[in-house]
């Protein structure tokens, strides 16, 4: 890996990334002088420029990732800092430390033009889209319960130094894009704000949720908890358009959202994107799902949280930290982690159906009545894990909640 720097930020082009492509280290590490490269624009999230350099033949091949001075998909309106790409960079070499193998390698860091260069993973597709395509991924649950694990304990008081950990609060302080996430997340989708956008069938089930104290109350309770819990090195925006997936392996990409947070917020926004997608296939179903394919998305919920304990509490025992603590408040913690990430889970939910962005699992429901049906449905889910978050008491409670929201929506109800 090597960093260096330009005199000046300018964003680049399918063409001028070739050039910069040319003039940088990857010459001799990955291509040689002479290959004759290309192109391709890749981006299809919400936020940065992503290209594809590669040799006319198709491999090797690199990602190129260069954040804009705002968020691609809505336009300068939306400015966003160019200081992301270094954090991510950063981030990106501390998981690589923290869980080898499940996060892209990076090549090149360039933090005047705000990019990033890392591996192509040209093998693998966006986890989302393997999930709408009825794809089973065996290992997928381990990796991921792992990953959580590893992260988040590293990162946690429970690791590191008591110094070490305050550096890591400065260290990876987000204003901006935690900012970002407390409006977009936590407040517009919870009352009437231009951003927002819904499904018009939807109208009297939006309007519900403005009007419903008890739930708003809760979910300043969860804001309140994402603004002031420094618990460990949080991704910020894990969800299944952040995981791309082959058939043997996963990795997790994007972390610029990621700060010293609750470590809940990873764990539900997982969760909640696959209920999401448990839902759309239990209520939506057609014709080409694979019999028991919902209740495969259920299984890899479970063994997501199961293989999240048991590997955090491995690394709890291993550990020599003068905060090593007794089983009975391992429990207790890992307990309040399952609270909490339910509840966060659950405003998750409620804004992919009402707020800015929305999840191509629900947009894509070909038939209008199905995917109202569906999208319906996630409110109530949303709702009800917010509402049922302080009497989980076992990932089966979150699990029994979302098999009865299907069950329900099924019924007509
Ligand atoms: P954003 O921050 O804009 O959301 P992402 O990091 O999610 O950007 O990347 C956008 C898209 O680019 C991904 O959905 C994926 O299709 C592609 N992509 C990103 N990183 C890689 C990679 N390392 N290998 C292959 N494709 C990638
Ligand atoms: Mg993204």
């Amino acid at each position: 890996m090597t960093t260096d720097s330009r005199a000046i930020y300018a964003p680049l082009s399918e063409s001028t990334v070739i050039d910069y492509i040319r003039d940088s280290p990857l010459i001799g590490q990955v291509f040689g002088a002479k290959d004759p490269l290309v192109s391709q624009d890749l981006a299809d999230g919400n936020v940065n420029l992503v290209f594809r350099v590669s040799v006319r033949s198709g491999r090797p091949s690199v990602i190129v990732k260069q954040a804009l001075p705002y968020a691609r998909a809505v336009g300068e309106g939306f400015p966003m800092p160019l200081d992301r790409a270094e954090r991510e960079f950063r981030v990106l070499t501390v998981e690589a430390q923290q869980c080898p193998g499940l996060v892209p390698h990076v090549y090149h860091f360039d933090p005047v033009m705000a990019l990033i260069i890392m591996e192509d993973l040209q093998d693998h597709r966006i986890l989302r889209q393997g999930l709408m395509h009825q794809q089973r991924y065996p290992h997928l649950a381990y990796d991921l319960g792992r990953f959580l694990a590893r992260t988040l304990f590293m990162s946690s008081d429970f690791a590191l130094d008591s110094a070490d950990k305050k550096r890591w609060v400065q260290a990876y302080s987000n204003p901006a894009l935690c900012r970002v996430t407390e409006d977009l997340v936590f407040t517009q989708p919870f009352q009437n704000h231009p951003n927002n956008h819904w499904h018009s069938a939807l109208q009297t089930d939006v309007h519900s949720v403005w009007a419903d104290d008890a739930l708003r109350s809760d979910v300043l309770h969860w804001k309140y908890v994402f603004m002031t819990h420094a618990e460990a090195l949080i991704h910020g925006d894990l969800h299944t358009g952040s995981i791309m997936v082959s058939a043997t392996d996963t990795k997790v990409i994007d972390p610029e959202f990621a700060f010293v947070g609750p470590m809940a917020f990873d764990i539900g926004s997982l969760l909640a994107h696959l209920a999401i997608n448990y839902l759309v296939h239990a209520i939506a179903g057609t014709a080409e799902t694979p019999p028991g394919y919902a209740d495969g998305i259920l299984g890899v919920m479970r063994t997501i949280w199961t293989t999240f304990v048991t590997e955090f509490q491995a690394l709890w025992v291993q550990s020599p930290h003068e905060l090593a603590p007794p089983t009975a408040y391992q429990q207790a913690y890992l307990r309040r982690i399952l609270r909490e990430s339910t509840g966060f889970g659950g405003v998750e939910m409620i804004r992919r159906v009402i707020g800015l962005a929305h999840v191509a699992d629900l947009d894509t429901i070909a038939e209008p009545s199905q995917q109202t049906r569906t999208a319906r449905t996630v409110l109530t889910l949303g709702r009800s894990w917010i509402m049922q978050s302080h009497a989980m008491a076992t990932i089966e409670d979150m699990l029994a909640l979302t098999t009865e929201a299907a069950a329900s929506s099924q019924q007509g109800g």
